[in-house]
């Protein structure tokens, strides 16, 4: 079917009375930078839908890209005629046709803003309704539930017919709730996290801890790749690498090891709230989900928590892993999650870490290390980075590693 126009359903972001200005906008522009490619399609968007006049672009190919910008809750591709009854009578037949499969139901429903039109939307309803009747031998009408739905919308520049209803990922505009720096492992858990703060309008940007030569190379590709599966929602995402291994070796040396993973958490979280305000972001987001390891017990959460005001938000906190890794499933981080290339935190963890650290004990250990100078060198050695969809960080290696033999 030759599409002439994507018609776009905005989500919940209808109901948010005088910001919708700034909401819509917002997702104007996300569509906007997800099409660039195609330069031919123009956006017009109003109070209560967006429309994506294709000008010849291919709708399918437009429609995929659809279905992961958050705000959009659905969208359905049109076709724009002539406001002649035989011509909307014949693509409404042609149009149920390619979609429709044996057994399946349908009903007509018509609006007509231009009264002058001979058709009122009724007639439309009972004319349209019987064309596809006999058009297509063995398709029957139901009002109530059908599975195809044929819209027809008689305007006074034209005729609009749309016969599908694709669901769109939901949420807010990635960008209309400000940014928020995602403190991104190799795990499973932070992804996940990722994706859902984009998915309530977040803007996002990693930050990921490095301690070579303790962490290999590919970890931090591990890191990077499980970044490129985050773009699709955004077009590029900001990765900001932190060197770690001091921080870690002076905390291994002088501080007693139930101690370590507490007090290397807080100067994570230290770090991240830096780096947070040097790049205008608002918020920390991490992967934590309480109860499921010693740094995530409520006691541990406090005593890291101690070093910041910053809003820290947990999206998985409340999520059982299960939960958690069907997410990572459909937005297909889990297999690359579950990869085993060792992150710092493995490498450093203690034997028997506390799950009730004593912050007084904490500060005391703490007393003990360079604290800023140690923060500013790591500041000093910050490597920010443009990741995007196309990128591909481990099998780039791993092809230069075959190369060189
Ligand atoms: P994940 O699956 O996200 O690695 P996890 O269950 O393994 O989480 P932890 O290793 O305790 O849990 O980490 C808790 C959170 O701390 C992570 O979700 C992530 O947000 C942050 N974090 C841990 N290690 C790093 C790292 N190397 N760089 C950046 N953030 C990290
Ligand atoms: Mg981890």
């Amino acid at each position: 079917m030759n599409y002439t126009e994507i018609m776009v359903r905005y989500g919940e972001l209808s109901t948010k009375g005088r910001n919708r200005r700034i909401f819509i906008s917002q997702l104007a522009h996300n569509v906007k930078k997800s099409l660039h490619e195609f330069e031919e399609v123009k956006i017009h968007s109003d109070r209560d839908r967006m429309h994506l006049e294709l000008n010849g672009a291919d709708s399918e190919k437009v429609m995929s890209h659809l279905s992961s910008i958050f705000g959009i809750q659905s969208f359905s591709p049109v076709i724009k005629i002539e406001k002649d009854t035989d011509v909307i009578c014949e693509t409404a037949v042609e149009m149920v046709k390619e979609i429709w499969e044996k057994g399946q139901t349908f009903k007509v429903q018509s609006r007509r803003s231009d009264k002058q039109f001979v058709w009122d939307s009724n007639d439309m309803n009972r004319e349209v309704g019987a064309a596809i009747y006999h058009g297509i031998p063995g398709i029957e009408v139901k009002m109530i539930k059908p599975d195809i739905r044929v819209d027809v919308e008689v305007r006074r520049e034209a005729a609009y017919l749309s016969c599908l209803t694709l669901q769109g990922p939901g949420g807010l505009p990635v960008g209309s709730s400000g940014k928020g720096m995602l403190m991104l492992s190799g795990g499973i858990d932070s992804p996940v996290a990722g994706y859902l703060a984009m998915k309530r309008g977040l803007e996002i940007e990693a930050v990921h801890f490095f301690s070579p030569p303790y962490t290999s190379e590919k970890a931090l590709h591990k890191a990077k790749d499980l970044t490129v599966k985050l773009t699709p929602y955004v077009g590029s995402i900001k990765f900001i690498t932190v060197p770690f291994t001091e921080i870690q070796e002076e905390i291994k040396a002088s501080v007693p090891s139930g101690y370590w993973m507490t007090i290397t958490r807080r100067f994570m979280l230290r770090l991240t709230d830096l780096i947070r305000e040097k790049r205008y972001a608002l918020a920390i987001i991490n992967g934590e989900s309480l109860g499921q390891v010693a740094s995530q017990t409520m006691h541990s959460m406090v005593a890291i928590n101690e070093v910041t005001t910053t809003p820290i938000i947990r999206p998985v906190v409340t999520m059982d892993k299960n939960e958690i890794i069907e997410i990572a499933e459909t937005i297909d981080t889990f297999e690359l999650a579950i990869q085993p290339f060792e992150d710092c935190c493995t490498i450093f963890a203690p034997p028997e870490p506390k799950t009730r650290p004593k912050l007084e004990k904490v500060l005391q250990y703490e007393s003990r290390l360079d604290v800023e100078g140690m923060i500013e060198r790591a500041m000093a050695g910050l490597v920010v980075e443009e990741i995007k969809s196309s990128d591909d960080f481990l099998n780039a290696s791993t092809k230069e590693m075959d190369d060189l033999f």
